[in-house]
């Protein structure tokens, strides 16, 4: 199954593709994450990047295609794959259109979160991970069982994005609802695209998605 999760920042699109990676068998392709990897790598491409993302603004859609376009190719998405915060304007869409089809593959569905922009807000102000092993956490909605260490792993360091913090949120919601909102249109005459309430807990949100996938897995 290969599928996108498409979500304003902050709508949970990494919680969600973390459960799914599990419950379904397929691999999280995060552009974030790829992107921040670069960064930290110091390459030339991840120092531009580094400026945009810091601005809250989109990296060039050019970088980002030929990122995926390489990476679809590995070994370890031929058992279907998430991509989560990919596509993220029209133009990357129409290229995963052109890519998928040069590859011979499909997407099966878009689930699209739904939350609104004061949650969003409060969703990425609170927002930590375990510096180890990457798990996701929440200042008020998902707290370690135990204060200061990580549940997966029992590490006690957390950290923080740089690019969460409230200037920087109003930058990237702009850019969502400019850029990325009008893609779910777009899928939605392909008739591709499951709505999800994201602003229901993370359990319930997950009950949604796992519902929605099952569909599409019976659907064929
Ligand atoms: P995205 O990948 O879409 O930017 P994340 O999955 O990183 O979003 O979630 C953003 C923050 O909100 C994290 O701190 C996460 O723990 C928390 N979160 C995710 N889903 C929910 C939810 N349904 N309700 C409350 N908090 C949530
Ligand atoms: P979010 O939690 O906001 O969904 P991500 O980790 O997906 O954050 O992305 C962080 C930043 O990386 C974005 O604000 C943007 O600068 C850059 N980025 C990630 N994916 C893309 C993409 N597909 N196109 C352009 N820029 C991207
Ligand atoms: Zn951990």
């Amino acid at each position: 199954m290969n599928l996108v999760l498409l979500g304003a920042p902050g709508a949970g699109k990494g919680t969600q593709a973390k459960r799914i990676e599990e419950n379904f068998h397929v691999l999280q392709l995060s552009t974030g994450d790829m992107l921040r990897a670069e960064v930290r790598s110091g390459s030339p491409r991840g120092q531009q990047a580094d400026a945009l993302m810091k601005a809250g603004r989109l990296v060039p859609d050019e970088m980002i295609v030929g990122m995926i376009d390489r990476r679809l190719d590995r070994d370890d998405c031929r058992g279907g794959f998430i991509l989560d915060g990919f596509p993220r304007t029209l133009a990357q869409a129409s290229a995963l259109d052109e890519m998928l089809a040069k590859k011979g593959l499909k997407l099966d569905t878009v689930l699209s979160i739904d939350v609104d922009d004061e949650a969003m807000v409060e969703r990425i102000s609170g927002r930590l991970t375990c510096a180890n092993c990457g798990e996701g956490y929440h200042d008020s909605f998902k707290r370690p069982k135990i204060e200061g260490i990580c549940d997966v792993c029992g590490a006690s360091r957390f950290v923080r994005r740089a690019d969460d913090n409230a200037e920087t949120v109003r930058a990237r919601l702009k850019e969502y609802h400019a850029q990325t909102e009008p893609i779910i249109a777009y899928y939605d005459k392909g008739g591709l695209v499951r709505r999800i309430d994201g602003m229901r807990s993370i359990d319930q949100v997950t009950a949604q998605v796992t519902s929605a996938l099952k569909e599409c897995v019976r659907a064929g």
